[in-house]
């Protein structure tokens, strides 16, 4: 969650120095009027940062989904699969373009079931969206192995674990294309933004030219001459997100950090009395929520009080589980997508998510998890 929760000075004089030296121009073109390229800064910094060719900064994440599924090709009623356990954007991403989502359940690391993908695949399956739900990465390495064995291409939602790794890669590095989001949740932010990763050329020259209007962005070419292949859509991201987004990202090894600090607390008092969420081996998750599951109602519902009483909440295990759960989604999923999705509601029904918050100290952690361990006693 933390993005917003560290964010003020060094942002705020990033921003004055944004408008004393050209405001608001787009993110290219107009080079009398401006000493920098807040946007393409941005870029390089991501791209650099996560080891990935290429970065597109777009308006949210949610535009970053649709429009790297416009880039590798989906087409109006081709299905698409992603997982029950998610957020309602993607789902909304694949709708956008006319294309059929394809609902997939989850397993116990609460990220894709690959037994279940297995199942999903067939003669129209175009994409595969794996979403690395609240800071743990999904299992990439079988996913990868099965788009490719029936060539589908793979777009990570990561929108939820930036600066996670797997296998000593940063999410987003592994599949054809992987997108984040930068909204106020997320753990960095600027207000409102998303990025779209990818080392394939092509993709990406689609992206950016899509973005932007179809803009080819020549250098050659004053903007109003600009040459262009393909139309596209308003899509950008302002340099006053940029300007934010740059000190931000330095803060990520913090947060990341701080994050871990807490989350220890809680899994040193709660892993021997608890069933913890798995996590895949070689991973290197976020520590952005620390998820248990607990079958028996009673206790449950006394962890969960304990968690209202301090004023920690439960995200979205069960708090907003509406919003991240493809069974309550019949306004916008064909119904026997939404029934499929059951299992993973039942899943998440014996599930608790804490968040970690770091305007909460270690200390508060701390005794959070012993009050936590004291229901099992
Ligand atoms: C936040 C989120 C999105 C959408 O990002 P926005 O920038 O808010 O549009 C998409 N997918 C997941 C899993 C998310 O958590």
């Amino acid at each position: 969650m933390p993005g917003w929760e560290i964010i003020g000075k060094e942002e705020s004089r990033a921003l004055k120095t944004l408008f004393d030296e050209g405001g608001v121009l787009f993110a290219h073109g107009f080079n009398k009027f401006r000493k920098k390229f807040h946007v393409r800064e941005f870029e390089k910094l991501a791209a650099r940062k996560f080891k990935i060719k290429h970065a597109q900064a777009v308006s949210s994440g949610t535009a970053a989904i649709k429009i790297a599924l416009l880039a590798i090709g989906v087409k109006r009623g081709d299905e698409v699969i992603t997982q029950a356990f998610n957020f309602i954007a993607t789902i909304e991403a694949i709708l956008d373009i006319g294309a059929k989502p394809v609902m997939v359940n989850v397993d116990r690391t609460l990220n894709m079931s690959i037994s279940d993908l297995k199942r999903s695949i067939t003669k129209k399956t175009k994409a595969i969206i794996p979403v690395h739900m609240l800071g743990v990465p999904a299992d990439m390495s079988n996913i990868m192995k099965i788009a490719k064995k029936s060539k589908i291409k793979v777009i990570e939602d990561n929108c939820e674990a930036m600066g996670a790794k797997l296998n000593k890669k940063y999410l987003c590095a592994i599949g054809d294309i992987g997108v984040v989001s930068f909204d106020f949740s997320k753990t960095i932010t600027c207000g409102e933004g998303g990025m779209i990763y990818t080392n394939n050329t092509k993709f990406s020259k689609f992206i950016k030219e899509y973005h932007d209007h179809g803009h080819e962005n020549n250098p050659k070419l004053a903007r109003g001459m600009d040459s262009r292949s393909i139309y596209g859509f308003n899509y950008r991201i302002t340099e006053m997100q940029a300007v934010v987004g740059k000190v931000q990202l330095n803060k990520m090894s913090k947060i990341l950090k701080m994050q871990k600090q807490r989350y220890k607390e809680l899994n040193l008092k709660l892993k021997n009395n608890f069933d913890l969420r798995e996590v895949p081996v070689n991973s290197e998750i976020t520590h952005d929520t620390f998820i248990l599951f607990v079958n028996d109602e009673k206790k449950r519902k006394e962890i969960i009080k304990i968690l209202d009483q301090k004023k920690f909440g439960t995200k979205n295990l069960p708090d907003a589980i509406k919003w991240h759960c493809s069974a309550y989604w019949d306004h916008a999923l064909e119904i026997r997508q939404v029934k499929r999705s059951n299992k993973t509601k039942n899943l998440l029904a014996t599930a608790i998510a804490i968040p970690i918050s770091l305007k909460r100290s270690v200390e508060e952690y701390k005794i959070l998890g012993k009050l936590i361990l004291a229901t099992t006693k």
